[in-house]
């Protein structure tokens, strides 16, 4: 093997490290770590991203994948050592065009507006947080200033989390979305069969939450010996290495779904990361390719499997008897219709799987106009309240269940929206292919049986990590290189449907 090649290996493994260490300090700090220990995180998380970043940039990594060309053009396209230059050339092209003081900027008012907005989301003081959102948009475009110029500037945000896609892309998927969605949404609210969704509240005692999830989780691949599963405030999954991956939930005591449905939606994130070839460690390309990608793995391991009829089919039984008081005496069918409840309401985290995505599209137009300098920051309020009436037909009372309610924009990030949706819509896109390839999985799931899933989607997907671009990736996984609605579109019609009588 080149020398050279070696050389750049290394340097990548110890950026790796230090983005990792990174990475395990946030989990802390949003997991263990007392209140106090703030400030002296943020300067230890400032001080390893600036280190990891000089080293990636650095003169001699760019030398490195320079004189690396021919010896990449030697290889094979798949393999591990082209797909690690020709990735990381791609990160450190993108690295350079941002001056490392911008980069600073950015995350010093990242970490301000975020303490000013969980106040102002308190208090619903739009006012409060107005200042901060407006100067993260002046920094928005000095970042796009620094890229080439592209059709829409909006295409530039996005491809921070969706590499390759771009606005009009996007907009002609939600356009379907939106159209197909909005009709079938008024159909349910006017269906005269009603969905009692009132045994999902009542008294689930903390610790029988947790071990029911254990449960499942550990049907759906979960080990003791690589996984943890922690309490937290805001859930996410986070991975320390390939047999190091930590995921979070959180618990209501009155309320089953944030506790049981987060924790399978995490474990979904975590079956990716787990999944990445051992042979990616240390390098950049061990983790997920994208969020859409990314999120196409949480729905699906906690709508498709966990809200399925097969899949209570073998847990009802036991969740009856874990919460004998709440489900000993409820038929299954009851209990499958109330998890699935389609119902318009306020927050997007809260949302049921056809009303969620109309979430998505007000935000992904909303933050369009705001980049695009269509709309003034302080009308922000009016236009959001305008849009929650026009798309899901209810009144915001106040900011705090409107423009508030989400953390992404007081850390600046725009542009990530849509990957929610599209993870929705590459979800199910996977999920016809995987039914089309394992015709018994109803059945395998009756048994509690989820291996043979598992093993299908790391063999097609998890085991690449970021090897691929993401639309290669889809190829390798459905067949096809663009993301399609319809499949999507036709599971929805066709379950709440079924559930609505319609
Ligand atoms: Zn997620």
């Amino acid at each position: 093997m080149q020398p050279e090649f070696l050389e750049l290996k290394t340097r990548l493994a110890e950026v790796q490290d230090l983005t990792k260490a990174a990475g395990l300090l946030g989990w802390d700090q949003r997991t263990l770590m007392p209140a106090r220990g703030a400030a002296v995180r943020a300067e230890m998380l400032a001080t390893l991203g600036k280190l990891a970043h000089e080293k990636f940039t650095s003169d001699k990594t760019g030398r490195l994948l320079e004189n690396l060309r021919p010896y990449e053009e030697s290889l094979d396209y798949d393999s591990d050592e082209a797909s690690l230059i020709r990735v990381a050339r791609r990160d450190y092209q993108k690295a350079m065009r941002v001056p490392s003081s911008l980069r600073a900027d950015i995350s010093r008012l990242s970490a301000q507006a975020s303490e000013v907005w969980i106040q102002a989301r308190k208090r619903s003081d739009f006012a409060a947080f107005l200042p901060y959102l407006q100067r993260h948009v002046e920094l928005k475009h000095k970042y796009i200033e620094c890229f080439d110029e592209a059709d829409n500037v909006y295409d530039i945000l996005l491809d921070d989390y969706e590499r390759g896609m771009t606005t009009a892309e996007v907009t002609a998927l939600f356009e379907t979305l939106k159209r197909d969605l909005v009709p079938l949404i008024a159909a349910v609210a006017e269906s005269p069969q009603k969905v009692d969704d009132s045994c999902l509240r009542g008294h689930f005692p903390v610790e029988t939450q947790r071990a029911f999830s254990l449960d499942i989780l550990k049907r759906f691949g979960f080990s003791e010996d690589a996984w943890r599963l922690d309490p937290t405030v805001h859930p996410f999954a986070s991975s320390i290495a390939t047999g190091d991956i930590r995921i979070t939930t959180r618990y209501y005591e009155n309320f089953l779904n944030a506790g049981l449905f987060g924790s399978m939606h995490e474990c979904g994130h975590g079956l990716y990361e787990n999944g990445v070839s051992t042979s990616l460690e240390r390098t950049p390309l061990c983790r997920g390719v994208s969020l859409g990608l990314h999120e196409s793995q949480s729905r699906m391991w906690e709508n498709l499997v966990g809200r399925s009829r097969a899949f209570w089919t073998f847990f009802y039984p036991r969740l009856a008897s874990a919460f004998p008081a709440q489900f000993g005496a409820l038929d299954p069918e009851t209990f499958y219709r109330a998890i699935n409840k389609v119902h318009p309401s306020l927050i997007r985290v809260e949302a049921d799987e056809a009303t969620y995505n109309l979430h998505i599209i007000l935000r992904f137009e909303l933050e369009q106009e705001i980049i695009n300098g269509k709309l003034a920051l302080r009308d922000l309020p009016e236009a959001w309240n305008a849009r929650m009436k026009s798309y899901l037909g209810i009144a915001v009372p106040d900011d705090a269940h409107g423009v508030l309610q989400d953390i992404h924009w007081s850390s600046g990030m725009l542009g990530y929206f849509p990957t929610y949706s599209l993870g929705n819509i590459i979800s199910v896109q996977i999920w016809d292919r995987v039914r089309a390839e394992i015709p018994d999985l109803d059945e395998q799931f009756a048994r509690g049986e989820f291996k043979t899933l598992r093993e299908w989607l790391r063999e097609r997907l998890h085991r690449h990590g970021r090897k691929f671009s993401p639309r290669e990736t889809l190829q390798r996984v459905t067949g096809q290189p663009n993301i399609d609605v319809a499949p999507y579109v036709r599971y929805l019609n066709a379950k709440f449907c079924d559930i609505y009588g319609l």
